[in-house]
């Protein structure tokens, strides 16, 4: 915060849109649970209070990647239904359990780790890779082999399967066959998990693209990120009804008029081709920021868009203010709903030759964050 309390380079998280957007996400797939994936800071939204939101707004389970981040909502006070699926040997699965979260198993090997690790009878969902190649026991032997493991283990009273689950590769597409395929693949692997006497519990395949593009494959439970944040997941699926949450924004450093002909930062990637005034934004790719949006991204200022002129540097960018009348210490927007005529993050995204994901995910270091 500057002296006044005002601050440089201020993120302001929208929470009702959040809660709202997973409204109208949940109406997209009534007949199933909901997950609100909170992982990597809230998609850069920040975790806790993101998470918060997500139980206020009635989401039945949260969604985490890395131990550390389902342990961190524990801490904050958060006491439900957690899954987290991607575990490192050494995770600390003992505390993971005893936490009540619900760990996934992509292996035989790792099913072993858990259960040798884990104080009491765990709580493990099945990862099966149905084409992805990420983790997951890939169809096949290696799929076979943890439905035997988990088979034996339930048997013997040592686990309790409470899901089994699987992730897409092109449910953004939404005529790419793949989808199918890997519904498919996965009613397969149910089945044989089913054939080996072991209920599946919760099935889960769908992220928020599949919601539209994939409705056969909602099954038990879809597994919400980016667009309930109000991010579309590519240009070609576009949710109805869901509106950005984040909204970025800074204070001018400093404002100079300049004259036809002034170059404007690292590289003199820009020249003025008549006098104008430039604005100095406090924030660049040390906060996030892709340099690869330099002298292509815009900001709004005072319900204008005005261009990023130059190289987006590590601390600051340049932006081109024209005639307005703009004075040190204006707001101006990077991005946002779009409401006052700033760009949304998905504007930003095709600046810098990226997806919208990124282009949140990647906020950090020197940000405020309001929540409200
Ligand atoms: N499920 C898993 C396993 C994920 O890794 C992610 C995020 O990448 C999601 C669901 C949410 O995906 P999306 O943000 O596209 O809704």
């Amino acid at each position: 915060s500057g002296a006044n309390g005002a601050p440089a380079a201020e993120l302001v998280v929208d929470l009702d849109a959040y809660r709202e957007n997973l409204r109208v996400l949940r109406e997209l797939a009534p007949a199933s649970q909901q997950m609100a994936v909170v992982k990597a800071n809230g998609y850069g939204h920040g975790m806790v209070p993101i998470a918060r939101a997500a139980r206020d707004a009635g989401a039945d389970w949260l969604g985490v990647a890395r131990p550390e981040e389902a342990l961190a909502l524990r801490s904050a006070g958060d006491d439900g239904p957690v899954l987290c699926w991607l575990e490192t040997p050494g995770a600390p699965f003992a505390e993971l359990v005893e936490a009540g979260i619900e760990v996934t198993a992509s292996s035989a090997e790792q099913l072993e780790e858990i259960l040798a690790a884990a104080p009491s009878r765990p709580r493990v969902q099945l990862k099966v890779d149905t084409g992805l190649s990420r983790n997951g026991a890939r169809f096949g032997a290696d799929w076979s082999a943890l439905v035997r493991a988990a088979s034996r283990a339930q048997e013997s009273g040592r686990v309790q399967i409470t899901g089994v689950w699987s992730h897409f590769a092109c449910a953004d597409e939404p005529d790419n066959p793949a989808s199918a395929e890997q519904e498919a693949v996965f009613i397969g692997a149910v089945d044989e998990l089913r054939g080996a006497g072991v209920e599946p519990g919760l099935r889960h395949l769908s992220n928020s693209a599949g919601i539209l593009t994939r409705p056969s494959a909602h099954f038990d439970l879809v597994r919400v990120g980016i667009a309930s944040y109000g991010i579309d997941p590519d240009p070609a699926v576009r949710f109805p009804g869901v509106r950005p949450v984040l909204t970025a924004r800074a204070r001018l450093a400093q404002v100079k008029e300049v004259e036809a002909g002034a170059r404007v930062s690292y590289g003199y990637r820009w020249t003025a081709d008549h006098p104008t005034r430039l604005g100095l934004v406090p924030v660049g790719y040390g906060d996030g920021l892709h340099r690869t949006a330099s002298n292509r991204a815009e900001m709004g200022y005072a319900g204008r868009r005005v261009p990023v002129r130059g190289t987006i540097c590590m601390d600051q960018c340049v932006i081109d203010l024209g005639e307005l009348p703009a004075r040190r210490g204006d707001l101006v927007t990077l991005f946002g709903p779009g409401d006052d005529g700033e760009p949304t993050a998905e504007e930003w995204a095709q600046a810098a030759g990226t997806i919208g994901y990124e282009i949140v995910t990647r906020l950090a270091g020197r940000w405020t964050r309001t929540y409200r």
